[in-house]
């Protein structure tokens, strides 16, 4: 795809201005009419890593996880208090470990995902933290298997690997521009109540999501925002068995509840009494919870039309109007039975949405990709679950994803994991779940090691090296 057909692919697009630091005034600016103040320059304090990972959620613990475990010097930049994010404020499940194997006649049921997400999964497990691999026993068309998390247990426990990795963690510390040198991130700004500072490093992971520091590269990028926003709570005093019995259930999956196996952990449903109004899914682990209660704004949901996730006052409205919305919610939820004194025991700190940016790479992995079970000589994952389809895969129920889908294009030194990736909306509807961002994130860090070792641009990498790498993490590659 040329640039122009790039641009054109969807409705809202930027080429993200350099950061101001290296090329003054942004393209944003320029346009905006009225008054600026010239803020003075300054010096700031340098810290020198080897890697560093700018966002702490589903991606980036196992980017950091990988990059130090080869024994880069790493940091992780993370703007909130935990690390975890989506994971742990707006999925439902994690989806998926395994191939679709199902439809496929002969076909074996494999475990896909390995290496670093897997030993997280593992280790939540013990704590009592998932609901183990659960296959769907009921509807979604895809015959796929989640695994739900306990999301408080998943903010410690991925902490405590990182720590354990030797990451040097930065929460509430936000990635604020990029240092340019020509094509190449010298460094990154981090701005935090202990100041503003300068974070060098060889090799650079943007796993923040909405590609912020792509954009502070200056990386091109489209912003479709094409999905409702979402805010989702957890709801406590909850009688799981009563609230299943209460609803037309289209959809469950039996797993690890409360300890007990065999329960249901992730249902879709709406209410037999009439007038309730709602329909949910949701996920839990324990018999009094629902993880997940997700309140969606934006778009045919709401008042708000326009909206752009770079837009913070749209987004400032959208979030007063998904707080009322989990309160309609509540209240609904009060008249099921068994959930007289239900009440939001948890919301996450912001909206999201699955995706806003999306950073334009290397390769841009097609609908034609996930759906021919496609693999490349550069494979650094495979991956088998898509949103809505049961013919993933071309016969094996699973891909390839290539290391250069991580690389952003034009950037020398800087890749990319997570949700930002893939322009392709249907091709988005596999690449972007929990557990492909995961595996995602075990290539970009690894890989971003491997480069600062040997003082490489990420295009100078080795695949040959890079896939001894991974395989010796634990990574499964089916080609
Ligand atoms: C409503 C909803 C429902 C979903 N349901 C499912 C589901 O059922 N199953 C499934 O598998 N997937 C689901 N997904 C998709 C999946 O959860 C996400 O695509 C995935 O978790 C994104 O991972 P990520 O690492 O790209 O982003 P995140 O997990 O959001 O991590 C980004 C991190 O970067 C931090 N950050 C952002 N900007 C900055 C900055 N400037 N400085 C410092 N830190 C920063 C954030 O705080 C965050 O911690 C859902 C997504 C949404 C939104």
């Amino acid at each position: 795809m040329n640039r122009r057909d790039f641009l054109g692919s969807t409705a809202a697009v930027g080429i993200a201005a350099y950061a101001e630091s290296a090329m003054g005034k942004s393209e944003e600016q320029e346009k905006q009419p009225g008054e600026f103040y010239e803020e003075p320059a300054r010096q700031l304090p340098v810290r020198k890593f080897d890697v560093v990972v700018a966002g702490g959620g589903t991606a980036g613990v196992v980017a950091a996880i990988a990059a130090a475990r080869q024994g880069a010097n790493t940091a992780l930049i993370e703007a909130k208090g935990y690390t975890g994010g989506i994971i742990t404020e707006g999925g439902t499940a994690l989806h998926s470990f395994f191939n679709v194997w199902k439809p496929y006649p002969g076909v074996k049921k494999v475990q896909l995902v390995r290496g670093i997400p897997h030993e997280i999964i593992e280790r939540l497990t013990k704590m009592g933290g998932t609901s183990g691999h659960a296959e769907l026993a009921k509807g979604y068309d895809h015959d796929s298997v989640c695994l739900a998390v306990d999301v408080e247990m998943y903010k410690l426990l991925s902490h405590t690997m990182l720590d354990e990795a030797g990451v040097y963690v930065c929460l509430n510390t936000l990635l604020a521009g990029a240092v340019m040198e020509g094509r190449r991130i010298k460094g990154v700004i981090a701005e935090s109540r202990s100041g503003r500072e300068v974070f060098y490093a060889q090799s650079f992971v943007d796993c923040t999501g909405y590609g912020d520091l792509a954009s502070h590269a200056g990386a091109e990028y489209t912003e479709p925002n094409d999905y409702p926003l979402c805010n989702s709570m957890g709801v406590a005093n909850v009688d799981v068995e009563s609230f299943c019995e209460s609803l037309h259930l289209s959809q469950y999956a039996e797993g690890l509840r409360s300890g007990k196996e065999g329960q249901i952990v992730r249902f879709q449903g709406t209410p037999k009494a009439e007038g309730v109004g709602m329909r949910l899914v949701t996920t839990t682990v324990h018999d009094d919870y629902l993880m997940f209660v997700k309140a969606n704004v934006g778009g045919a949901w709401s008042k708000e039309k326009s909206w752009r996730v770079t837009d913070r006052d749209a987004m400032t409205k959208l979030e007063l109007e998904a707080r009322r919305h989990q309160q309609e919610l509540i209240a609904r939820i009060r008249t099921v039975p068994g959930c007289k004194t239900a009440f939001a025991a948890r919301s996450s700190p912001s909206l999201n949405i699955r995706r806003g940016r999306v950073i334009k790479c290397d390769y841009d992995v097609s609908q034609k990709d996930v759906f021919g079970g496609r693999h490349f000589d550069d494979d650094v994952m495979a991956y088998g679950f898509h949103d809505h389809s049961r013919k993933i895969g071309g016969g094996g129920g699973s891909f390839g994803l290539p290391y250069r889908a991580l690389r952003v294009a034009g950037i020398e030194n800087l890749l990319a994991a997570g949700m930002m990736i893939t322009s392709d909306y249907k091709a988005h509807m596999s690449t972007r779940n929990t557990v492909s961002c995961m595996a995602q994130g075990q290539a970009a860090g690894t890989a971003a090691a491997l480069c600062s070792k040997d003082n490489r641009q990420t295009r100078e990498l080795q695949y040959p090296i890079l896939r001894k790498a991974l395989i010796q993490g634990g990574v499964y590659l089916e080609s």
